[in-house]
């Protein structure tokens, strides 16, 4: 299972030209804090994000033209696997991109996104204790072989929400979605032994009966 945490900016510096990459972690984005600078080691701006409901714009001072172009993504485009170019309005070179790098999505195992969040946990998640208890659920489910796709595949990627979990098979972009808010949705995990994306469905977990095989 690969944990999306964040995601990594490249892009040349507007005022020194360095060429830089950034990882930029989706819980630096939360709570109070709504918009986030990225700089160049140089000190220059890079891009400015700033979050709007399930939106986040993104800000560019252009390195070819010098203006600031702006752009309105979705927070699920960004946070997930989905690549983002940036690029300059006026005459069209690209400026840099955004999206996951494959090394370093297959870093960001769960017991290395746990540790991560900790600093954020308490103001991202809206209950932190029904949180862990169900990521290392999932997790568990996830090592068992036990998480999986209906087309077959085992590569299951997830989003981590302050009230959910969102698993996506990186195959066929079936979604399951795992509600980790309350006493009841814990109670509904624990009842889970297997999870299996299916197609067009949007699966709360809890509301489907699942026990395991009796022997
Ligand atoms: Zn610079
Ligand atoms: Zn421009
Ligand atoms: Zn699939």
């Amino acid at each position: 299972m690969v944990v999306n945490t964040g995601t990594t900016l490249v892009m040349r510096c507007p005022e020194c030209g360095r060429l830089e990459r950034h990882r930029i972690s989706r819980f630096a984005l939360v709570g109070g804090r709504s918009s986030l600078q990225i700089n160049c080691s140089c000190g220059a701006l890079k891009l400015l994000l700033t979050s709007r409901d399930k939106k986040v714009n993104l800000q560019v001072p252009c390195v070819v033209c010098g203006a600031k172009h702006a752009r309105l993504v979705s927070a699920r485009t960004l946070w997930s696997s989905g690549s983002i170019e940036l690029f300059c309005q006026t005459t069209g070179l690209e400026l840099g991109h955004l999206g996951a790098e494959e090394q370093v999505r297959d870093q960001a195992r769960l017991d290395e996104a746990l540790d991560g969040l900790d600093f954020m946990a308490d103001n991202f998640f809206h209950n932190r204790e029904v949180m862990y208890a169900i990521l290392n659920h999932v997790n568990d489910l996830g090592k068992a072989g036990r998480l999986y796709c209906e087309c077959g595949s085992h590569r299951i990627e997830m989003d981590i929400f302050p009230d959910r979990l969102e698993l996506h098979c990186s195959r066929c972009d079936n979604l399951y979605i795992v509600y980790a808010e309350t006493r009841e949705d814990l109670d509904a995990v624990g009842r889970i032994w297997k999870i299996k994306l299916a197609r067009h469905t949007f699966t709360r977990l809890g509301q489907t009966r699942e026990t395991p095989p009796q022997p």
